[in-house]
């Protein structure tokens, strides 16, 4: 039953790559409890037919558990041949400053985020209410570290009712709006799919430290978002931010999970190895018709190895003036230190085609 429907998918959604790598010898070989936990994890692509990936990992130990499998699809999304090997490097003495591309870029919105999940509960698809509740918990204690710290400070700011920290709906959508907190995943049905989204609001929230640039996003995609965001031209500076803030919050006490072979484990395999997104709104109107469509450019940056995703992230639409939000695509089998160049090359190619077009 479960095979044809498979079947069937790969018939007409050939990017479905949970369809298209899926074998029913395979899943045929696994012990009941096998396939049950199985299904699970490929539940979003059978319900959401137009998936790329179509699956998310429910524990950090399903990407060695089911890798025969899975190991298909990620080598297939991230374009990998041979040898994988994660490795981190965060670079240190190149500048990549936007103000050498064009002083009109000085004071850039700059965002770099890194998804982390923790060893010790299961992923958000396969949480109870009871483990989101235990987790916020826990960072609560984590954060209190960073508020008592002069180096962060801040706050922490709960959707869950009745905690102390609870914010009104107007603070959490003007949140959402500065684009500093995480939108209602209630509403994405590839996340309700996979569970990621279930007991919404509950252990949902965010930290922001006193000056703003250090954010962690608690109970979304993942356990946890940790980003840092400014306005200015030093791509370093947002790099070296978030960096010296993974430190402060590991020592913390957290263990964050990974995997040998894909480097920091992420529920989606298409965040697997650094986590990372950096991205750099850019106004570019003649490339997006005046801020009317996404189309021609969604071909053109991938050539550059970069992402464009509307103003307001992911399926939205450009901004007025033709605003996008652009980012490298690589997430696995690149060092941060390459998305960080990645993404400056990308952006003084971009200009000098938007500059020409
Ligand atoms: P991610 O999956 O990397 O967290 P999303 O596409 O879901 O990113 O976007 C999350 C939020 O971050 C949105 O409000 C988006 O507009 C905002 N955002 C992303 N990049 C930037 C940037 N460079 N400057 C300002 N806001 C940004
Ligand atoms: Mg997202």
């Amino acid at each position: 039953m479960l095979t044809e429907q498979i079947c069937k998918i790969r018939q007409c959604h050939h990017d479905n790559l949970m369809a298209r790598h899926f074998d029913p010898a395979y899943f045929a070989s696994l012990s009941p409890a096998q396939q049950k936990r199985l299904q699970q994890i490929i539940l979003t692509g059978i319900e959401n037919p137009d998936s790329i990936m179509g699956a998310y990992a429910m524990h950090p130990e399903d990407y060695d558990l089911f890798q025969p499998y899975l190991d298909k699809m990620i080598r297939d999304y991230h374009n990998i041949k041979g040898e994988l090997k994660q490795v981190s490097d965060w670079g240190s003495d190149e500048r990549f400053d936007l103000r050498n591309i064009d002083p009109v870029l000085a004071n850039s919105s700059m965002r770099v985020r890194v998804g982390r999940n923790l060893a010790d509960f299961p992923l958000p698809g396969a949480m109870s209410k009871k483990d989101r509740l235990a987790f916020e918990k826990r960072m609560v204690g984590v954060f209190s570290g960073l508020v008592d710290s002069p180096d962060f400070g801040g706050r922490y700011l709960s959707l869950t009712p009745d905690s102390p920290y609870q914010i009104s709906e107007e603070q959490y959508q003007q949140l959402v709006d500065e684009h500093k907190m995480f939108k209602d995943m209630s509403a994405d049905p590839y996340l309700s799919a996979a569970g990621i989204s279930s007991d919404w609001p509950y252990g949902r929230g965010m930290y922001e430290s006193t000056d703003g640039q250090l954010i962690v996003w608690v109970g979304e995609e993942d356990h946890l978002r940790i980003m840092t965001m400014k306005r200015g031209a030093l791509l370093n500076d947002i790099f070296a931010r978030l960096r010296i803030s993974l430190d402060a919050i590991e020592r913390q006490g957290l263990v964050f999970a990974r995997s040998a072979t894909y480097g920091y484990v992420t529920s989606c395999p298409t965040n697997l190895g650094t986590g990372m997104r950096a991205s750099l709104h850019l106004e570019l109107p003649k490339l997006t018709k005046n801020g009317t469509t996404l189309e021609g450019l969604k071909q053109l940056t991938k050539t550059l190895g970069l992402s464009v995703r509307g103003a307001g992230g992911e399926h939205t639409e450009a901004g007025a003036g033709g605003l996008v939000d652009l980012s490298p695509s690589g997430r696995l089998q690149i060092t941060e230190e390459e998305i960080c160049r990645c993404l400056y090359e990308g952006i003084v190619a971009l200009r000098e085609i938007e500059q020409r077009s």
